[in-house]
């Protein structure tokens, strides 16, 4: 069936000047209207390099987009002019980042930045896209939106600002909304309001979201299923409780045992041995191998490919199945 959103088999290069680096190594993902996906990963595993090809801000070398195919309700944007692109970034794929205030613009009022694409891309009036924009922010629960329209950017907190721009990609009443570490700049009480800010959004407006974080402690009163990315590849796919319960791949298994959790006094945490992989030289075989505690000879010499496991779940593990029972232990 046609999903709203569906990446396929991506694959992109950095050319620098020390050499190819190959950051997205053959990612597929889809979105269904309404729903959350969460895109798990540390820094560097492609998360957020998935994201910026979907929206069409990455062509520009030295990034390069060498195959793969991001289908928005059926039709390849990778091959459609930029007119056309454009029309589809903000309007039916919006955006927000980790860093609010270096997205907004310092000099003018968060009111008529918030408005900008009222204006310029629907033509509303001054007085129509004003009227909307104490709308959006009254949506995001900024307090006394109409009388902090004319304020500066500066003249609000990290998590106001963040709120600002959740504002502003919800101008055009997106399909889809991308969240590439919205909380991770702020403190812990402001992250757990914005995460149930997002959710609520995305319950209300019907609108589906892809929520990218490196926290797997954030995502599962949030999401529908998680993608977990590993050295540009996604190692682990499969809804949340079933991710949380027994997950399947080492590396999931790893991040999991490294959160804390309330219940467990006492407790040690495990943390993942060693560092993620140069992409300029990544392992042969499974590239989580140096890394791995179940790790065998076969890992090393060949590529696990994704292993569909009984519940629609896939792990690109030679030993998902095993690393599964384990967890379920
Ligand atoms: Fe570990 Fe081997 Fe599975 Fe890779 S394939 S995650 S090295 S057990
Ligand atoms: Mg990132």
């Amino acid at each position: 069936g046609g999903h709203l959103l569906d990446v396929r088999d991506l694959h992109v290069e950095f050319r620098t000047g020390e050499g190819v680096a190959r950051v997205i190594n053959g990612v597929s993902y889809h979105l269904d209207p309404g729903e959350t996906l969460a895109v798990l990963g540390e820094s560097g595993s492609g998360k957020s390099v998935t994201a910026q090809a979907i929206m069409g801000i990455l062509d520009t070398p030295p990034a390069v987009i060498r195959s793969g195919e991001i289908l928005y309700q059926g039709r390849d944007l990778l091959k459609l002019p930029e007119e056309q692109r454009r029309q589809v970034r903000g309007k039916e794929i919006a955006m927000i980042f980790q860093d609010a205030l270096s997205a907004l613009n310092p000099v003018f009022g968060v009111g008529w930045q918030i408005g900008e694409t009222l204006r310029q891309r629907e033509g509303m009036s001054k007085a129509d896209a004003r009227a909307r924009v104490v709308e959006l922010m009254d949506l995001v629960r900024i307090p006394g939106a109409a009388s902090r329209l004319g304020d500066y950017p500066h003249q609000f907190s990290g998590g106001m600002r963040q709120r600002v721009m959740i504002a502003m990609a919800l101008a055009m009443n997106p399909k889809v909304l991308i969240a590439d570490e919205p909380t991770t700049a702020l403190d812990v009480t402001v992250q757990a309001q914005i995460m149930d800010l997002l959710a609520d959004l995305r319950r209300g407006l019907d609108m589906a979201m892809i929520l990218i974080t490196h926290d797997l402690g954030v995502v599962a009163d949030v999401a529908d299923r998680i993608a977990v990315m590993y050295a540009g590849r996604i190692v682990e796919h499969a809804d949340v409780r079933s991710l949380y319960r027994a997950p399947a791949h080492p590396y999931t298994k790893g991040l999991l045992e490294s959160i804390p959790r309330m219940d467990v006094r006492g407790q040690e945490l495990s943390t993942i041995r060693g560092l993620p992989p140069n992409l300029m030289r990544i392992p042969s075989g499974c590239p989580f191998h140096p890394r791995c505690p179940y790790v065998q000879q076969v890992c090393v010499d060949v590529v696990p490919h994704d292993l569909v496991l009984g519940d629609g779940r896939t792990s690109a593990c030679h030993f998902a199945q095993e690393v599964r029972d384990d967890s379920a232990r």
